[in-house]
């Protein structure tokens, strides 16, 4: 039998080879200097492993609800009325439960960020329908973009990888149903202002386009302050936050997904009949990971972050990233090399970074991770110095 007469356009059309590239070499190369992993470098915290355990043991190997367990759910609704009480918090609420959450917003315990974003996908993306996904981007988007049967439109935000509501207005048509706002941003690590974000809120309310805002990196910040999120203005924007980078989870599945209700309702309904729910044990594990301090790790990969400017800078184009662990440096023209062509001349030195051609329409920058020890960092960055020297 032909098995790939089986496979629809839809999967087909989809080309992996960039990311499993850099996952192939990473295990061909002997002790690479590997600059690519898009996870931190420090593992789950005690606390959260013993959870877990426990968890299994008292038998929590069950379906939860769809929609999460209770005790997840309450404890993100109350950090998130904490964090947001202008916006979350509405005098007489009382939904799920849970005093003072508004009536008209959603929640529902995800199986990790991307769970989120699929669901999302399928509950408000049909044939025709245009999403605006800042361009570079975080490599699925696009992927579930056409999966879902809908067309991405790139807004190419080089040099300063900024997205603007100048940007994007003249790119919304009558077919644009959702942008996706990903702040701190993968792969530039670059942070949205307040403002940038409250103008792409109010553009998107004007237009009648659903702003999504991944925020997976949200406790990644370099900066003083609070992150800026349209939460501080909004809650009629779809959010999504996650557990695998913030405390290393990245193999556990969990993440959550907020905002208007009629929305969430749909993505709860195609949870129960694809997901189902997300991990049980994950689950009773996010509740003490919540309790735990990540503070001394946004310090670590601060430092990494500024080591990465200090060193690059002047020999490469480069936007300080204000927060993720990433940075996107231009390859020097001098070099007359595509992103793709330079990273494969790293590889000789054994360094590992991404080409920019996997999260962009360009392909005239690359991503490098500094989630990895310091040490490797170092070796890392003497070869970049030294290839352009
Ligand atoms: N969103 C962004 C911007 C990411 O960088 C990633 C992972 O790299 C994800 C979502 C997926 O995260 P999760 O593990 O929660 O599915």
């Amino acid at each position: 039998m032909d098995f790939d007469s089986l496979l629809t356009d839809r999967v087909l059309g989809i080309d992996a080879s960039g990311v499993r590239r850099a996952f192939d070499l990473a295990a061909s190369l002997e002790d690479p200097i590997n600059l690519s992993i898009g996870l931190p470098h420090f593992d789950v915290p005690e606390a959260v492993k013993a959870e877990a355990q426990a968890a299994i043991g008292r038998g929590m190997n069950r379906y939860t609800p769809t929609q999460g367990l209770g005790e997840l759910r309450e404890r993100v609704m109350a950090e998130l009325m904490t964090g947001y009480p202008e916006t979350l918090v509405a005098s007489g609420g009382g939904a799920g439960g849970v005093r003072g959450w508004p009536e008209d917003t959603g929640l529902l315990i995800t199986s990790g960020v991307s769970g989120g974003l699929m669901l999302l996908m399928l509950s408000v993306l049909q044939p025709g329908d245009e999403v605006l996904i800042p361009d570079p981007f975080f490599v699925m988007y696009k992927h579930l973009v056409t999966l879902s049967g809908a067309t991405p439109v790139y807004v190419d935000t080089y040099p300063d990888f900024r997205l603007t509501a100048e940007r994007v207005e003249p790119l919304i048509t009558e077919r644009t149903k959702l942008l996706l706002l990903n702040s701190p941003g993968n792969p530039t690590g670059v942070v949205s202002t307040q403002g940038e974000i409250d103008a792409l809120s109010a553009l998107c309310t004007e237009r009648g386009v659903l702003l999504c805002s991944d925020e997976i990196y949200d406790l990644f910040t370099f900066d003083e302050g609070e992150l800026p999120s349209p939460l501080r203005t909004t809650r009629h924007a779809v959010v999504l936050r996650g557990f695998s980078k913030t405390y290393a989870m990245t193999g556990w599945r969990l993440g959550y997904a907020f905002g208007p209700r009629a929305v969430l309702e749909q993505m709860t309904k195609l949870q129960q009949y694809s997901f189902v729910c997300a991990p049980s044990t994950a689950q009773s594990a996010g509740v003490v990971a919540m309790d735990a301090d990540v503070s001394g790790y946004v310090a670590e990969y601060r430092a990494r972050r500024d080591r990465v400017v200090e060193r690059l800078s002047g020999l490469y184009e480069l936007t300080a990233p204000g927060g993720a662990f990433y940075a996107f440096p231009k390859v020097p023209e001098h070099l007359g090399m595509t992103g793709t062509q330079f990273t494969e001349s790293l590889i000789e030195r054994n360094v590992i970074c991404i080409g920019g051609g996997v999260f962009s329409q360009r392909d005239t920058h690359f991503r490098i991770s500094y989630a990895c020890d310091e040490d490797t960092l170092e070796r890392g960055l003497d070869v970049l110095v030294s290839v352009v020297n």
